[in-house]
């Protein structure tokens, strides 16, 4: 006898067949195997996560009708993804995909770390807010391709970022790792790609997450028992931008669930793009199976850029922004910040931001005056103890007499400068510069400051001494 189930799914082939092209019958529908009916619930096998999705894409609104119109208006449908077990692949493992009901969502079996094959998604008829048009992409229209100066220093993660975008998935560049250190433009290019892919392909779910809020999600996540919405939702993504991974370190259950997140979006050719502030090799407290998969595509580094460069970003920067500013001004700024980008930007923040509010023309003495501040506020924060260590140098004192309390003249002048140092080259406050010289209250730091001010003031000669 013919079980309930077979012919009910035959009926509904019958409709089907007629609705669609007989490729598209071919391809998406006589793969599925009926597996169960009870409830007026069907349940249908399907090949892949893949397949199942894009079943829900695509015919979700003739699916759902054929199952009314052979069930009744009770009917539903449940899928069963037969998913590749990478460990045995000869076995295809079955997932059930539960019903609506929160019970089921919160269930028991789903332990953490989540492991794939125990992964459960729910009837894609009830799932609300999954559609994938509501995925905000969180992109920076300012971080684009056109605003990205190319150099040498960047030549090769930036085609290859451009590739990617104009085939995402489709290269071997999967995942394409972009790394290198602070302000070098990681996050830049990261958005650039995705703002092009947003460009070329609109219909492409296009997500860009820091590292950090994707920990934090997965957390909330674990918290509030949702886990599987977590998961289901990341695998739905069609280009995955992932910012700072190197935040992942001993982050072992974020790891965990990236790492399936990860499989599932390569496996279904959707294209994964990561960030970090060094190469692969180097990231410490990755699980090994991870720092594998990073490996997998293209590791393309960003490196400081040579003063062309650094030039041309300013240029275009000027230039997106509607700024003149003279030659000499800009090769100056270029020739003296050299760390990376991010500085020399905002070296050009500062000094625009000088000129506007002294209502000063740029010039080149302007620049040179800000940046010599600005390079020495970026520089280092010296400490009060280095401060002292440089006076008592200077005056040939052991340090142990202009920290105690003792009044001997040439003393007190020495501890009066070391305070005024203090105070004017760290952001230490007078009772603790007091502190630090002799026990002193604020008070009689600030009388310091004023003399040695005065003493400046009048004596030349004590400036010089001072200034050198
Ligand atoms: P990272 O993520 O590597 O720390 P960012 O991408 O945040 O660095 O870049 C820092 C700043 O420098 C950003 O404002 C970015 O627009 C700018 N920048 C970096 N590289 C370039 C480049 N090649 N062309 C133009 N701007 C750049
Ligand atoms: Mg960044």
């Amino acid at each position: 006898m013919e079980k309930a189930y077979v012919k009910v799914w035959e009926s509904c082939l019958e409709i089907i067949r007629d609705n669609v092209s007989s490729q598209s019958f071919k391809t998406w529908f006589e793969p599925i195997k009926p597996v169960k009916l009870s409830n007026s619930v069907l349940t249908i096998q399907v090949p892949s996560q893949f397949f199942y999705e894009w079943l829900e894409e695509h015919y979700i609104t003739l699916l759902k009708k054929t199952i009314k119109k052979e069930l009744g208006t009770e009917g539903r449908l449940e899928y069963s993804i037969v998913m590749e077990n990478s460990h045995n692949s000869s076995k295809p493992f079955t997932v059930k995909i539960p019903t609506n009901s929160k019970k089921e969502l919160k269930n028991p079996s789903v332990s953490m770390p989540i492991d794939l094959n125990q992964n459960t998604i729910r009837n894609p008829f009830i799932i609300p807010g999954l559609k994938k048009v509501n995925v905000e992409s969180q992109l920076n229209a300012n971080y684009s391709f056109e605003n990205f100066v190319e150099g040498d220093c960047n030549r090769l993660a930036r085609s290859a970022g451009f590739a990617v975008a104009n085939k995402p998935g489709g290269t071997a560049f999967n995942p394409l790792l972009i790394y290198g250190g602070v302000g070098l433009g990681k996050t830049h290019l990261a958005h650039a790609i995705g703002i092009q892919i947003k460009n070329e392909f609109p219909n492409k779910t296009v997500l860009y997450v820091s590292s950090e809020k994707f920990t934090q999600q997965y957390i909330d996540s674990v918290r509030n028992n949702n886990q599987n919405d977590f998961v289901h939702f990341y695998q739905m993504i069609d280009v995955l931008i992932i910012d700072d991974v190197q935040y992942f370190a001993g982050k072992e259950k974020t790891q965990d669930v990236f790492f399936h997140i990860f499989n599932h979006l390569h496996q279904t050719g959707k294209q994964i793009i990561l960030t970090a502030d060094k190469p692969p090799v180097e990231l410490q407290g990755f699980e090994q199976r991870l720092l594998s998969r990073f490996k997998w595509g293209l590791a393309a580094d960003l490196q400081t850029p040579g003063l062309e460069t650094r030039i041309a970003i300013l240029e275009k920067k000027l230039y997106t922004d509607g700024i003149d500013l003279p030659k000499e001004v800009i090769e100056y700024l270029a020739y003296s910040i050299t760390t990376n980008v991010r500085e020399l930007e905002g070296a050009l923040i500062s000094l625009l931001a000088q000129s506007s509010m002294n209502k000063k023309a740029i010039t080149l003495e302007l620049a040179k005056q800000m940046i010599d501040k600005f390079v020495k506020n970026t520089a280092r924060e010296v400490s009060i103890d280095y401060i002292q260590k440089v006076v008592c140098d200077y005056f040939d004192l052991p340090i142990e007499l202009l920290k105690s309390k003792t009044r001997k003249r040439e003393v007190v002048q020495a501890r009066q400068i070391a305070m005024y140092f203090a105070k004017s080259m760290t952001k230490s406050s007078l009772a603790t510069i007091g502190l630090h010289c002799g026990g002193k209250d604020h008070a009689t730091v600030l009388h310091a400051c004023r003399t040695v001010n005065n003493l400046m003031d009048t004596d030349k000669r004590f400036k010089n001494t001072l200034m050198n």
